[in-house]
């Protein structure tokens, strides 16, 4: 009798692997895009951690729990179990949408706003343990491209394939600012830049699971690379293991 992987199945006589694809690296650093396009080239599903970072925080900030920018961390406890949030497929844009206790934010967390507190509250033990655990149910029948900043080391660390995405800060200040112009936000580019700079270090010096590359990750620097380029790269790398596994 053949073992066969519950991530392998049959189509007819075809032998079908889905594996799961973990993409970590700092703020703006093209790693969504890269993880949106391989998702739509794989037919796989794409989860956006960072978008339910943004979205507990859009809820406290609503809630009143931050104020003047500070964060009343028992009251957060508290209040995680009245949030809820689920990913929809938009068909019009071709992507999923994130949906914070029923209501569609997937443009409001993207706000500066939200930019500039989410690493506060990403660093709360307790929002972390109640994310990672929601984001390790969306992964466990394979087939994920899940994007963050501790998929490879804390969410998935066994992950078939990993990457580690990087870009010059400059480069990736000034795709940050092009973006937030395009929706009309009025922001300098050395703003973009200073926010850039802070959550890269609160992401990196946390305590609980920090940014960090993961010891089996491929490093991915885009600072030269068009998206295509960067897409194209991957894609290939996934290829690859994929091939591998259905030789044995
Ligand atoms: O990816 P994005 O920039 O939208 O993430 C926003 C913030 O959410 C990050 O700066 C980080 O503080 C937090 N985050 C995290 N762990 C993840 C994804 C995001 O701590 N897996």
């Amino acid at each position: 009798m053949y073992y066969i992987p519950y991530s392998c199945y049959f189509v007819g006589n075809t032998l079908t692997v889905k594996i799961n694809i973990a993409i970590d690296g700092y703020s703006s650093c093209g790693k969504s895009t890269l993880a949106k396009l391989l998702s739509q080239k794989l037919a796989y599903n794409y989860i956006d951690t960072g978008a339910m970072y943004r979205s507990v925080t859009l809820y406290l900030l609503n809630q009143g729990l931050i104020k003047d920018g500070k964060i009343l961390r028992e009251t957060v406890i508290d209040s995680l179990d009245k949030i809820d949030i689920t990913f929809r497929f938009n068909s019009s844009k071709n992507q999923s949408d994130t949906y914070l206790n029923g209501v569609n934010v997937e443009d409001e967390i993207r706000s500066p706003e939200i930019s500039s507190l989410v690493s506060g509250i990403s660093q709360l033990r307790e929002v972390r343990q109640k994310l990672i655990s929601l984001q390790q149910k969306m992964g466990k029948d394979k087939g994920i491209v899940m994007d963050g900043r501790d998929i490879g080391t804390a969410v998935l660390p066994d992950a078939e394939v990993k990457f580690f995405v990087t870009a010059e800060l400059d480069v990736r200040s000034q795709r940050r600012y092009q973006e937030l112009k395009s929706k009309g936000y009025d922001y300098s580019f050395d703003k973009v830049k200073e926010n850039l700079l802070e959550r890269d270090h609160n992401d990196t010096h946390r305590e609980e699971n920090p940014l960090i590359q993961a010891k089996d990750a491929i490093l991915m620097d885009n600072t030269d690379l068009t998206i295509d380029e960067l897409v194209e790269k991957s894609y290939q790398i996934v290829q690859e293991t994929l091939n591998k596994m259905r030789e044995k």
